[in-house]
């Protein structure tokens, strides 16, 4: 049962998520409306396909609000596969419930495999065919995480199944994904990302997206390169030379930063504890759209000459990223 909350709670997780983005503040009283609708009346279907959970618990690692308050207060939320109670015969029952309203907005993590149907089934549906019942309905469409984004890991070069990300998977049926379908990436989705976009959806508003990466400009407008705080080092060419090196831009040990658009120097992790490069590792672009596509993706790899950015000496100075 959902507690009460103030309108003070409310703006008080909406001014979290505004400042640990840095984003305008008159997007305080938006995010505040959002939230209120999302606790008291926007419902969420919360769907995974072919995932590992990541943008569930990264969800559940939330701290400020904690993971009970966020889905038991804050987000009215119908159907999740891990965390709701429904099993079986009720699970696929509240669903279809669920769809009928034609009032929710559907969130996917996890990409769908467009080739081998069967490969993912939930309920002894296949995912593609709940899918295609779910999306037309749908006020808007979530997808959590860089598998349902861009088809990530799953859709790796060679995978059987022939993954596709939420984008691709409509755009194979004809659905029509304008104005509907905004991109969450990261591995896993920053907690405060789908939060945020979901306040927002559920203020009525949609947010200003990047035409290419269909990514809500709030949550990934800058690169990670752009805002980190070695990039003076950078700039100064001075490189760090082994993990761990807690100064030194970490480049040439194959940071991915300069292709990466996330708020991850603001936000950071785990409520602001740390974040990849703070810890002396480099960014392995996991927000990226081609992250982990290729079969000669290295997480991790020293030197130039392997590096997935190629930069001349103009790059380096500043030119083009
Ligand atoms: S290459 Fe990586 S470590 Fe270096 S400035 Fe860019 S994001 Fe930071
Ligand atoms: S710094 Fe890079 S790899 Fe780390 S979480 Fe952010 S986008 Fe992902």
């Amino acid at each position: 049962m959902k507690t009460a909350f103030s309108r003070r709670d409310f703006m008080k997780l909406a001014g979290m998520l505004t400042a640990s983005a840095a984003l305008p503040k008159h997007l305080t009283e938006v995010f505040a409306a959002g939230l209120e609708r999302l606790a008291e009346s926007t419902r969420v279907v919360w769907l995974q396909g072919q995932s590992c959970s990541g943008e569930s618990i990264s969800l559940l690692n939330s701290i400020d609000p904690n993971p009970a308050d966020l889905l038991t207060r804050y987000i009215t939320l119908v159907i999740h596969q891990n965390i709701g109670a429904a099993q079986g015969q009720t699970f696929m029952d509240t669903l279809d419930k669920a769809r009928l309203t034609k009032d929710y907005i559907l969130v996917v993590e996890g990409s769908i495999p467009l080739n081998m149907p069967k490969a993912c089934i939930i309920g002894g549906r296949t995912f593609e065919a709940i899918l295609l019942e779910m999306i037309p309905d749908a006020k808007a469409i979530v997808a959590a995480g860089t598998c349902a984004a861009f088809g990530g890991i799953p859709a790796a070069e060679g995978n059987p199944t022939g993954s596709a990300g939420v984008k691709d998977f409509m755009e194979h049926h004809h659905l029509s994904w304008r104005g509907k379908l905004i991109n969450c990436p990261s591995c896993p989705t920053h907690p405060m990302s789908i939060v945020g976009t979901l306040a927002y959806l559920a203020a009525g508003r949609f947010p200003e997206i990047d035409e290419t990466l269909l990514t809500p400009k709030m949550c990934y407008h800058h690169s990670t390169h752009d805002q980190c705080p070695r990039y003076h080092d950078f700039e100064r060419k001075i490189f760090a030379e082994h993990f761990g090196q807690p100064d030194g831009c970490l480049f040439k040990l194959g940071c991915l930063g300069p292709l990466t658009h996330t708020e991850c120097p603001h936000r950071q992790w785990n409520s602001g504890v740390n974040w990849c490069i703070r810890a002396s590792a480099p960014c392995i672009g996991c927000s990226w759209q081609d992250f982990c596509r290729k079969k000669d993706f290295p997480l991790y790899r020293i030197g130039e000459a392997s590096h997935a950015v190629s930069y001349t000496e103009h790059d380096r100075s500043g030119g083009t990223l």
